[in-house]
């Protein structure tokens, strides 16, 4: 069954980056500490905006990000209190390292997956990507995980560096026993976001083109739901006749960081445009003009933040001629 996902307009999902510190270095790492701070969240600021993000809806779900979240030496806890105050799932998003001994001090019962990410299937292509080291670790991890009784699932972050080797992820996914695989597009932030000279990165991490997106990763996506994997990957291109919705107006997704600020939308992370901060453990909002009064701009290209962050990023034309609109990037696809 294949489906578009639209957007859960009566849940909140709160993706929360508790710290920025990490312990790898991958080339399209996203955090940027001058933007995001390079604090560690007490357990008991964790806790409070917890609480913040729970009040607002039953149906909170939250996924606990860093930086890499494990290097927290109390992510159990806040596990456990976000199990108390009844988010509707819980998740941990690791690059595999699993410090703190965490899968000991959470139970399986207690969360509803542990996402890893892997960028290649092979370790050649993988570890230029996240580094040296990194698939074993990875690979271990997630076997140590599905062996203790978690639910795993994998995030693999599409880059024209790595879509050759996404075919060969379907295998490795079903050998490993993950139920959720997610495709990701790349995206010009962080790193990646930072000027060409500075920047050699940039090139062969580039983002894949419409024709051959819109052809591959269907395709695998399909392949790899036929062996039982649920699948989820971004739309990234709308054709002119597809519906365009931009999800910081029609949903409630907050970006947390640890110097307070909150996004409702990850393309703009680089600037200081969030909608929202937390001071002294209150939720306010940003004075004008912030992302708020840019989503509402409607362009004939789809996402305006996209035009005007990524102008490079997407060309709105295949190779065939075919004109696409640009989709938000929240807006995905399921197949299983
Ligand atoms: S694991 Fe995540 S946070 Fe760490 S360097 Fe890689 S992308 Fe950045
Ligand atoms: S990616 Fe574009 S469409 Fe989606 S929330 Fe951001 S501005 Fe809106």
């Amino acid at each position: 069954m294949k489906k578009t996902v639209s957007f859960a307009k009566n849940s909140v999902n709160l993706f929360f980056h508790i710290l920025t510190t990490c312990n790898l270095s991958c080339r399209h790492c996203y955090i940027n500490p001058s933007q995001h701070g390079r604090n560690t969240l007490s357990i008991k600021t964790i806790e409070n905006w917890l609480t913040l993000f729970a009040d607002k809806a039953q149906k909170a779900n939250v996924i606990f990000l860093g930086g890499e979240p494990t290097l927290h030496p109390d992510l159990a806890l806040a596990v456990k209190k976000a199990g108390q105050l009844g988010y509707a799932s819980i998740t941990i998003d690791t690059n595999g390292y699993l410090f703190n001994n965490i899968l000991h001090k959470i139970k399986p019962v207690e969360i509803d997956y542990i996402s890893f990410s892997l960028d290649g299937a092979t370790e050649h292509t993988n570890d230029l990507i996240r580094g040296k080291g990194s698939y074993k670790k990875c690979i271990a991890g997630i076997k140590q995980a599905a062996a203790l009784g978690f639910n795993t699932s994998l995030i693999y972050t599409v880059s024209q560096a790595n879509l050759h080797e996404l075919e060969k992820m379907i295998p490795l996914v079903s050998d490993l026993k993950i139920e959720r695989f997610f495709i990701q597009v790349i995206g010009l932030r962080g790193n990646l976001a930072m000027p060409k000279p500075l920047n050699s990165n940039q090139g062969s991490m580039a983002q894949v083109g419409a024709d051959l997106w819109l052809k591959i990763i269907p395709e695998v996506a399909t392949a790899a739901a036929r062996l039982g994997i649920r699948v989820t990957y971004p739309k990234v291109y709308l054709k002119p006749d597809e519906l365009f919705e931009c999800a910081g107006l029609v949903a409630k997704n907050y970006f947390v960081f640890p110097n307070g600020r909150v996004y409702r939308c990850p393309i703009c992370e680089d600037y200081p445009i969030h909608s929202l901060g937390i001071v002294d453990n209150k939720l306010s909002k940003s004075p004008k003009i912030n992302e708020m009064d840019l989503f509402g701009l409607k362009i004939p290209q789809g996402c305006v933040m996209n035009k005007i962050i990524q102008p490079d990023n997407l060309p709105p034309e295949g190779k065939t001629g075919e004109q696409y609109k640009i989709a938000c990037c929240l807006l995905k696809e399921e197949i299983f």
